[in-house]
Parts: C-alpha cells; structure tokens; sequence
C-alpha cells in the first residue's frame, strides 16, 4: 500500500536531491534470475518474487534499492515545491484509473502517487524490448498534490481550486489548467459526468454556496461564457455560429467579441450548459465520435461585485477561467529549441505558445510572448502577475503511455518553477 513508501529516501548524488530519485530498476526476460545486477546506476538485488511483481511498481522493490553513494533526504522538507518562488502557481497530478481497454491488452502500472505530493514512475520495459532494458530507469517528482487513482473529483476540487473561487470573489483573476495527452483524463476532470461533476461544476456549485453566505455583504452577479480554440478559430460554445474576433479592451482586457455571456443562478443549470456546450466542440475528421483533441475549452466565470460604503459605491470583477487544453501528446517540448522546431510543423499552435509562456516565466523574463497565439491572448490577464493559477496534469497508469506521461511529468515539474514577480506582460 502507499503508505508503506519509505519517507527518508536514499539518494545517489546530490544532483538527485532536487527532483529525480532513480528508484525502479526491475529485471526482465532472460534476467529474472540472475542477480544481484546493476541498471541505471543501482544495485538491485533480484528474486523470483520480484519477477512476480514486476507487474507494478512494489513497494517492497523501492525500499531495496541500493543507491551507490549514501546521501539521505526527506523529500517532503527538503524539496518543497516552488522553494523560492512564488507559490502562485500550484501544480497537481491525477492518475487516473487503468481503463478496462488498457487491461485487456495488458497494460501494466507504471505511476503511483504516494504521501500526497509524491509522483513514482518507472518504465516496465517489454519482455521483448531488449534494447528499452539498457533504459531502464526511475523517476521521482514532488508536485504541490499528486492525486492516486482513486482520488475523486471534490478532493480533487478541494485541494486544487478552492482557494482560487476564494481569490475570484475578492476581485482576483485566476487560471486553472488540465493538461495531458488525449484519454489522460482532462475533460474528465474539468467537465466530469452528469453523475460525477468535475472542477467546472463544482467550482460554480462552490462558488453560488459562498456567494449566499456573503449576501448581506453587498450585490453579487455571475455570468459565465464557454469558448473554443481551435485551429486558431475561436468559437462560442454556448451559442455556436461563426468564427470570433479577439480585441483588445481598455477596461476589460482582451475580449472574444459577440461572445455570449450567460447569467448563471444555480450550478445544476450550468451543468446542463456545459453538457450541451461540450457538444459543440469541434470534432476531427479523422475521429469523428471523439471530441478533438486539438481543441480547447475555456469557461470564464466572471463574479461581479458592487456595494455601497457609506456615500461611495466600491465595485469589483475577478475572472476564474477554468481551462481543457487540447491533447498535449503532438506538442510536448520541454525546451525553446524543442518547441521552435515544432513550430514548423501544422500542430496546436496555442499549446505551444501556451509551452512558451510558461518557459519565459519559468525564467523570468520580462518579456511574456502573450501574443503568439489565441489561447495565450485570451489568457494574458490570468496568468503570471498576481494571478493565482492550479496545472492539473492529468496521466494513464499504463505503462503502454509512458512516454506521454513521462513528458507530461516534465512539463508540469517545469511548471512548477514559474516565478510570478516581476513579471512584464506585452
Ligand atoms: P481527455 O479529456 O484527457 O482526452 P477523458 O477525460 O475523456 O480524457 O478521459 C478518458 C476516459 O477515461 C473517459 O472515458 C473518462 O470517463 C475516463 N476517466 C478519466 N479520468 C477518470 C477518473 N478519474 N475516474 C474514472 N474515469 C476516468
Ligand atoms: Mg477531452
């Protein structure tokens, strides 16, 4: 079980302590019982048994694991997420559950979230992969939140957007991300079902509870829009028709003009919204039952706020924009020279602007590349800055996406970094 993973963790060098930890190193094939053997760096001491549970990640297999050079951490002291940087931006990861198709192809676990924060992966590599052997090798993240399988959408709402329906009502913006590869969970996440409502819901659901306990305080009102981009095209869910225009607004920053903008009043009505919005999402040629997953989805839920003290009126608007990115498995880079050469290719554009940013804030630039797509534009006033902002990244167990979910890891433990201060928007 999970609580069994060791909480000191014996690292091989120093390099390690900050955010990789090999752990698994799990014989295959021929080598099953031959042992002890070294892979990626670690003496591992194999066993039939062993053989056994190379099925999934054991926890019996991490504590043996024999790092070269002693040097012992405790990760959840020492390699605190955003240690020294601003804790603006928040990064959590949702496993989520091996589906029934992954299994019956069989798929195994590759991932496993421990102690709330702590994300394992390790590549089981196929008896058959020979040359994936000599890879062989363990990853270990610390995120803000690492949520297992069995995580379920009001925890997941709780620890990840709660505060930020708490900064909206005091007037702030704030952004809230799923990101991952198609079939990764995001719209799960965001959307979820009629029976079991994600972030989108219960974020409003929240957020109409809150509002009634604030309503001797002064007016509130909350209207709510639901857009697309896709291929550059940004569109209206709510009411579907022709293509909008971005612009630029003195007041309001950058708005989708004609965008529809519904009062909303109770969060059940606003699910019945959303089901039929995320209908008109465009669909692929190629897949058409799917959703794309080219395209993203963007609620923007603005709480307006207006009373009067004493002879003067004080008013205020905090925007949350509640985020289903497009499939990020064509347009994983990690790095500016990555992402330039895929730049080039006819992929999701805004994805990777969206990568961009993210790099420059994770650096520190002055300079955020706002403008290079429509996601980013319609995000500029919500990321960065004072905004408050949650990454979702969503993740397969299976061992058949580890290379997706390998990435996603990255993006996210990068995104971690972003400084928010000092910050010049274009
Ligand atoms: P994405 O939007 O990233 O492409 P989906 O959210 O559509 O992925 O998820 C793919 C499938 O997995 C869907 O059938 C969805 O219902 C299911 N799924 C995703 N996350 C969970 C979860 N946490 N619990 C149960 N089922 C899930
Ligand atoms: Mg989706």
């Amino acid at each position: 079980t999970l609580a069994a993973f060791p909480k000191k963790i014996e690292l091989a060098t120093e390099d390690d302590a900050t955010s990789v930890l090999k752990i698994n190193a799990l014989n295959i094939g021929d080598n099953v019982n031959s042992s002890p053997h070294i892979v990626g760096g670690y003496q591992y001491k194999s066993s039939a048994r062993s053989y056994k549970s190379r099925n999934s990640l054991d926890n019996a297999d991490v504590a043996k694991l024999k790092p070269r050079k002693k040097l012992t951490l405790d990760p959840t002291q020492e390699c605190t997420p955003n240690k020294g940087h601003s804790d603006r931006i928040r990064v959590y990861v949702r496993i989520r559950p091996i589906s029934k198709k992954e299994k019956e192809v069989g798929a195994r676990c590759c991932v496993k979230a421990a102690n709330g924060k702590e994300i394992y992966l390790t590549e089981m590599a196929l008896e058959s992969d020979y040359l994936r052997l000599k890879r062989l090798k363990g990853r270990y993240f610390i995120f803000d939140g690492a949520f297992p399988e069995n995580t379920n959408q009001e925890e997941v709402y709780r620890t990840s957007t709660e505060q930020l329906v708490e900064a909206v009502l005091e007037g702030k913006n704030s952004s809230v991300f799923c990101y991952g590869a198609t079939g990764a969970g995001k719209t799960f996440t965001m959307l979820g079902t009629m029976k079991d409502p994600g972030v989108m819901v219960l974020a409003l659901k929240d957020l109409f509870a809150k509002l009634k306990q604030r309503s001797s305080e002064g007016e509130h009102s909350v209207r709510l829009s639901y857009l697309e981009v896709y291929n550059e095209t940004v569109r209206d869910l709510l009411s579907p028709g022709r293509a909008l225009v971005l612009r630029e607004d003195l007041k309001q920053g950058i708005v989708a003009a004609g965008l529809t903008q519904y009062k909303a009043c109770s969060a059940d009505e606003v699910m019945a919204l959303l089901q039929q919005g995320n209908q008109n999402r465009t669909t692929e040629p190629t897949r058409l039952n799917e959703t794309s997953s080219r395209s993203h989805a963007i609620l923007q839920i603005f709480v307006e706020y207006s009373a009067r003290v004493g002879v003067s009126l004080v008013s205020r608007t905090g925007k949350l924009s509640l985020i289903d990115l497009a499939g990020s498995e064509r347009a994983i880079a990690t790095d500016q020279r990555t992402l330039r050469s895929l730049e080039g290719a006819n992929i999701n554009r805004s994805l990777l602007a969206l990568s961009s940013c993210i790099s420059a804030l994770v650096e520190g630039k002055k300079h955020i590349p706002f403008r290079n797509s429509k996601l980013t534009q319609l995000l500029k006033d919500s990321l960065g800055g004072s905004c408050q902002t949650a990454m979702i990244a969503n993740i397969s167990p299976s061992n058949m996406s580890f290379g997706e979910t390998q990435n996603t890891l990255y993006w996210a433990d990068r995104a971690k970094e972003i400084r928010t201060k000092g910050c010049v928007t274009n």
